[in-house]
């Protein structure tokens, strides 16, 4: 096999792959990828789904497309007789910066379980220049420069569609590109990507600023354009009406070219609104069936079949609302109808809660998306009972049928297969390789949970990724790790929901408590991995506290052979691959009740580690998965939360002064070792944030916190073939969170899709 792939790829380099470079060998396997992903294009039959999206966090793909083409063992053989390095040619490939979190990463599991289940679904989005910034720290603070990873071997090719889209009353061209989706042993489907052909990569300054009023040239730019200011809004806006206006033109014209007259569209579409951004979908596609002679009422009740509508957060600065000038300003195009959208939201009801536009002339998103789509549906069992019994729950009582769950999930392609060589080779070895297609075969691992052969394995994997994760600092930030210590990591976006800020203070103390003669049972290294919005203040405080921190640890040897904390530049899917298969300890901490689901969570559970964590999103399902003896759950329950907050009451300067401990580490943040490293300014305010404010309650929850992050340190410590054992379990427990079983519930539910 791998002789005839050696002579495929001497033929794609046009030379003897011996002497080809690196990034001649990378091209060839675009090429590669390329011919055999054009072979599984399926026509469609019946209904289509559009996953419209902001955000899309890919990763990288030439190695997911390779394994997910079957490609990968022989190439990975052929390379190696020639002398070659997969990994190093990888090296050629940017990380596509079309997403920031959570969420985008959804979209891009999404769409690789569609592809694999064999179900036709597209993505639609921007082509975005620079996408999210690119993180570096310098002196302890977040540095944001552009991510120019555009460069000529992108993978998504220019077409000649171009649809036209007005933007405050002129027009523009919104070019299509394309970017191939291969699924595992499935279809290849497409990841649509809008782009303006004018836009100026020139035009950025200094760091990440540029001119926002120059739409033609900055358009999509950047991801989430800094909104502190107005034009920053508008700009967001001007994304957002271009995105759907185009999508919108692209589902008309593919359904149109199948045969759809129109009146049926949801026989031949079905659209998921993935969260607020592209709520203007909704609108824009009344619009446009009404330029083709379809009356209001009717391309209303069309738009409403063909849409719904995903929740991702109950914080409620995050859910969009415009005032409603700027949309005036913007999209005047679409204000008659959505004026008339929200005439017949108020002839539905009369709790003007639920109105679009509210009294103050505020437009919001999901509001339009919940009266006009026919589905609305939460992240996890949790999140999506929030929604119904408080959050959402004027919308609920009016439209009971509309709501649903469909808990998260990660594709084990790129979260197991990918990122996890040595695992996902010991687990086939064990119950053979049904578990890639069918992820609750994983159960059958459940018979080997006394077998101590298996059992050190699963220890021995751990370890020789905790040394690759280490290899990896030491050449990518020249920091040394101790691998026998216990790594816990906390990776994710950074804000105060997330309570990175928790962790912080856990650390101070135990640095304290080591000063203090108080010997830990095991050495701990703490990872976080985390991007904080350039506009968010406390969030940078945070970062700053952090890295501040690390550096009183690092030059204090009493503790540093104890406690190290490293903190890894530039948060991504690249990091997070080499991250979580290394990691003992997963830390999911947020405010119960603020996490929608998470789905980092569920990556490290798949890749054995357990996890410290509240009762909060899919935390909650996972401790149902494994029981509550292979995690470690502490913390205020959402119920407390949402009462206290109800009552409003909170006071955190109370629990600063009831804990005398929490006082020390609190006092800490501006103490002279802190200083000597770090910023006044920064830390005074992130110390007055905590004892004045704590709007995510980090206060109440310390001292559960730490008495149970303690206790899996001294469980670790105790007995390696016990922890283990509970590795094995949370591996085996992980299959519900596969994004198949995701996609699938969508299907049966929401979407019914064709072939
Ligand atoms: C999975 C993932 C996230 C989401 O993490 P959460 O812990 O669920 O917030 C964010 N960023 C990257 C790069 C990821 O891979």
């Amino acid at each position: 096999m791998s002789e005839t792939m050696t002579n495929k790829l001497n033929d794609l380099c046009k030379k003897d792959i011996k002497t080809a470079s690196n990034e001649e060998l990378y091209h060839a396997l675009l090429k590669l990828v390329d011919e055999k992903s054009q072979q599984q294009v399926h026509s469609v039959t019946g209904r289509k789904l559009y996953y419209i999206s902001a955000e899309f966090l890919i990763g990288k793909l030439l190695s997911n497309n390779l394994i997910n083409l079957g490609l990968y063992d022989d190439v990975k053989e052929a390379l190696a007789a020639a002398g070659k390095s997969l990994a190093d040619i990888e090296e050629q490939e940017p990380e596509p910066s079309l997403g920031n979190g959570g969420l985008g990463r959804l979209a891009a599991c999404f769409l690789d379980s569609l592809a694999t289940l064999n179900l036709p679904g597209d993505g639609v989005g921007l082509r975005y220049h620079c996408g999210l910034f690119h993180q570096n720290f310098k002196n302890n603070i977040q540095n944001e420069t552009p991510d120019f990873w555009l460069t000529d071997s992108c993978a998504a090719q220019a077409t000649d569609t171009v649809f036209p889209v007005s933007l405050a009353g002129k027009e523009y061209s919104a070019r299509l590109y394309k970017l191939p989706v291969t699924g595992y042993e499935g279809r290849t489907n497409t990841l649509n990507l809008f782009d303006l052909d004018t836009v100026d990569e020139s035009v950025i300054g200094d760091g990440i600023s540029f001119d926002k009023k120059d739409i033609a040239k900055n358009l999509t730019l950047f991801l989430y354009p800094d909104d502190s200011d107005e034009d920053g809004r508008l700009l967001r806006i001007y994304q957002q009406y271009f995105m759907v206006s185009a999508g919108a033109q692209l589902v008309l014209e593919e359904c149109a070219a199948r045969g759809c007259n129109y009146h049926n569209l949801a026989d031949y579409a079905a659209i998921q609104i993935n969260d607020t951004h592209p709520s203007m979908v909704i609108p824009e596609l009344i619009r446009l069936l009404m330029l083709h002679d379809i009356d209001f009422e009717e391309a209303v009740q069309i738009v409403t079949d063909t849409c719904a509508y995903t929740n991702h957060t109950i914080l409620a600065e995050a859910l969009e609302k415009w005032p409603r000038h700027y949309l005036d300003t913007v999209v005047p195009q679409l204000m008659p109808i959505i004026e008339k959208l929200d005439a017949l939201a108020k002839s539905r009801t009369e709790d003007g809660s639920l109105a679009i536009i509210d009294q103050n002339q505020v437009v919001h998103m999901a509001h339009m998306d919940i009266h006009f789509s026919h589905s609305t549906n939460g992240v996890a069992t949790l999140h999506t009972q929030i929604l119904k019994e408080s959050e959402l729950a004027g919308f609920y009582h009016l439209y009971p049928e509309k709501f649903n769950n469909k808990t998260n999930g990660i594709t084990f392609r790129r979260w197991l297969l990918k990122c996890n060589p040595s695992l996902t080779n010991e687990i086939e070895s064990l119950i053979g390789n049904g578990f890639k297609k069918d992820a609750s075969e994983l159960k059958k691992l459940l018979a080997y949970t006394n077998d101590q052969n298996v059992l050190r394995k699963l220890s021995e994997i751990k370890k020789q990724n905790k040394e690759a994760l280490a290899a990896w600092l030491l050449h990518k930030q020249g920091i040394k790790v101790n691998t026998d210590a216990m790594f816990t990591i906390q990776s994710k976006r950074l804000h105060e929901y997330k309570r990175q800020q928790l962790n912080l203070l856990f650390l101070i103390h135990q640095y304290l408590e080591i000063k203090a003669g108080h010997i830990p049972s095991v050495p701990l290294v703490s990872i976080f991995g985390a991007k904080a919005a350039p506009a968010y203040i406390i969030a940078k405080d945070i970062i700053h506290g952090l890295l501040t921190l690390s550096q009183v640890i690092e030059n204090d040897p009493e503790v540093s052979k104890w406690m190290q904390l490293v903190f890894v530049e530039n948060y991504n899917v690249s990091a997070a691959e080499m991250m979580i298969p290394a990691c003992d300890l997963s830390e999911q901490i947020s405010l119960a009740s603020k996490e929608a689901s998470g789905t980092g969570n569920m990556k490290f559970m798949l890749n054995g580690a357990l996890t410290l964590g509240t009762m909060d999103g899919a935390n909650v399902e996972i401790s149902e998965a494994v029981g509550n003896d292979n995690i470690y759950i502490f913390g205020q329950s959402s119920k407390q939360v949402i009462h206290r907050y109800a009552a409003g009451d909170y006071c955190a300067k109370d629990w600063y002064e009831a804990d005398p401990n929490l006082r020390r580490a609190i006092d800490f943040l501006t103490s002279e070792k802190m200083l000597s490293f770090g910023d006044e300014e920064h830390l005074k305010r992130l110390q007055n944030e905590l004892i004045w404010k704590d709007w995510f309650q980090t206060l109440p929850d310390f001292n559960a916190y730490v008495v149970r992050k303690q206790q899996a340190m001294a469980d670790y410590a105790a007995d390696q073939e016990n922890w283990s054992c509970r590795t094995l379990i949370n591996i085996a427990q992980a299959g519900f969170f596969s994004s198949d079983r995701t996609i699938e519930e969508y299907d049966n539910d929401i979407w019914h899709l064709g072939k």
